[in-house]
């Protein structure tokens, strides 16, 4: 018996599928199940090269790759509960039950002795360690929950399925080790000045290296002798925050280190040195380099919707800008790594206070509510007034978070794909979980392009306009190449329109020489299949 061919698309993906044209209904539609990667509840829906719903079964009609059939995975079988228990579900465990028996216990043993055994608490943190593990991305992929992004559209990431969320004690040590032999080294002048520019390329340096720059941009600035930070406290500190920041495409401590070379960037550019006190400085350099702490990748909304643990400990508002500075003060707490552990409790406390702004000021849902406020004092802006002070903190932080396409385009396109990534990843989760999707992070709908021209127009621009106001000598290094990747991507956009209008034509010349091969067919041919309940 022949076997058939059928061409068709997954998420865009081109696909093949060969059976033998008596093979057993339920095997091609395993087939088609696993190409699309679904999970046996999943809902498959095939339409045709007309956009019609055809039943997966032997009797589909073959076809060339013009005239592909489309295939979408329909998530059926999610409900509300977080992937973690789901898979909990999957691999035999109740997590639920584990905690609620845990707390009964719990509360009969404070009831009898008044206090929480070590036992008891154990207990807890083995049950959360569990559902951590579950709950986080890269531990989905072998039970098939996951779609292989190096797959699709975008760079493949080297991140998913390699390493874990969380760095590992070997990763850790290994950067520790060589960050330390490298911070005795001199640095060079020329790297001194180099650093000092918006058209710093991060793609070169070591995470090890990122590090000796960052301790490089403390020490010219002069933090080490105004605030007494001793080299070996300053470097656990760094070492500290490396660690803290995750391995994921875009929130990782790759972007930590752009958001403060930016700052850096931007304090000298400015000659704030100037106009600010070091105190203020110090805020913002550090604010830059804590800012997106401990961040695994899946935005407030997400955090929103799902009702994780942030969520329902920052009560919904600002959820991982709260960890993020939490998380930095948990760092600071602790003498080996605190920078501020010589400073009078004053200075602790205006710091404290400082950092906190600056690193809640970077939740994008406040943007129009920082910028109004920074427009509305810009006309008779003054170094003097707190209250201005503040706000021009808080605007050059969210100009350093956002400041990749101020950077020269090999710098800031592979940033753009790293970002989608990790969009893509949160909304990949969001359709399994059943969560709302936010459509600017959909890798059905987005394109390069549409990301970016929206995000310059309406966002960059009129927020970087308003600081060059401030200071104009700032146009020529954040505004003008922010211009030029607006024009890039109009014409990259136009490039994509123009494609997919061959593209339909094409496809349209395929249907049409279809339909005539169908008509002639017509008397001979098997009649239309009736639908199948089960693939729609
Ligand atoms: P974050 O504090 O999360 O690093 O930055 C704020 C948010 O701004 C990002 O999560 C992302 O949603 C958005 N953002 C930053 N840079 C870009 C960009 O180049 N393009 C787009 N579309 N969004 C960006
Ligand atoms: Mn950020």
């Amino acid at each position: 018996m022949a076997s058939k061919i059928i061409f068709f698309t997954v998420n865009g993906i081109p696909e093949r599928a060969e059976f033998p044209a008596d093979c057993p209904a339920q095997e091609v539609k395993d087939l088609f199940r696993s190409a699309a990667e679904a999970g046996p509840h999943d809902i498959l829906k095939l339409y045709n090269p007309k956009g019609n719903i055809t039943n997966i079964s032997p009797h589909l009609e073959p076809n060339s790759p013009a005239s592909c059939y489309q295939l979408q995975v329909v998530a059926a079988d999610c409900n509300r509960q977080p992937l973690g228990a789901e898979m909990a579900g999957a691999l035999g465990f109740d997590l639920s039950s584990m905690e609620k028996r845990l707390q009964g216990l719990e509360k009969k043993i404070l009831c009898e002795a008044g206090d929480t055994p070590a036992a008891v608490q154990d207990m807890k943190k083995q049950v959360e360690a569990f559902r951590h593990k579950l709950e986080s991305v890269e531990h989905l992929s072998w039970l098939g929950f996951f779609k292989d992004l190096s797959e699709g559209p975008h760079q493949p990431s080297p991140f998913y399925h390699k390493r874990t969320l969380h760095k590992t004690r070997e990763e850790c040590e290994h950067v520790r080790e060589t960050f330390l032999q490298m911070s005795t080294l001199e640095v060079s002048e020329e790297l001194r000045q180099y650093l000092k520019t918006p058209t710093f390329d991060n793609w070169q340096w070591e995470d090890a290296e990122i590090m000796v720059l960052l301790q490089v941009m403390y020490t010219d600035l002069d933090f080490l002798s105004t605030f007494n930070i001793e080299p070996e406290v300053l470097q656990q500190f760094l070492f500290e925050v490396y660690r803290r920041y995750n391995n994921i495409p875009f929130h990782n401590f790759k972007h930590c280190f752009c958001v403060t070379q930016m700052m850096y960037g931007l304090i000298w550019l400015t000659d704030l040195r100037r106009n600010m006190e070091n105190v203020d400085l110090l805020i913002m350099l550090t604010s830059a380099v804590c800012h997106d702490l401990d961040h695994a990748g899946y935005n407030n909304a997400y955090q929103i919707n799902a009702r994780t643990e942030l969520a329902l400990r920052y009560n919904d508002i600002s959820p991982l800008e709260n960890h993020h500075c939490a998380v930095a003060f948990e760092i600071l707490e602790r003498g080996e790594s605190n920078i501020f552990r010589n400073l009078s409790l004053d200075q602790y406390k205006r710091i404290r206070e400082g950092i906190i702004k600056c690193i809640l000021a970077t939740d994008m849902t406040r943007h129009n509510e920082i910028l109004n406020k920074f427009k509305s004092i810009l006309p008779a802006f003054d170094f003097c007034n707190k209250e201005h002070k503040d706000l021009l903190m808080m605007i050059l932080i969210k100009v350093s978070d956002i400041s990749n396409e101020a950077r020269p385009m090999e710098v800031a396109e592979p940033w753009l794909d790293c970002l989608l990534q990790e969009f893509f990843n949160q909304s990949d989760v969001e359709k399994l979980e059943g969560l709302p999707v936010s459509p600017f992070m959909d890798r059905d709908k987005v394109t390069k392009p549409s990301s970016q021209i929206g995000f310059i127009r309406f966002v960059l621009l009129p927020l970087f306009m308003e600081l060059a106001n401030l200071f104009p000598c700032l146009e020529q290094h954040i505004i003008d190449p922010v211009r030029k990747a607006l024009d890039y991507y109009t014409e990259m956009e136009k490039a994509l329109d123009r494609e997919k209008q061959n593209w339909s034509q094409s496809e349209s010349v395929a249907r049409t020489k279809e339909a005539a091969v169908s008509r002639t067919n017509s008397q001979t041919g098997p009649g239309p299949e009736p639908p199948n309940p089960e693939t729609q």
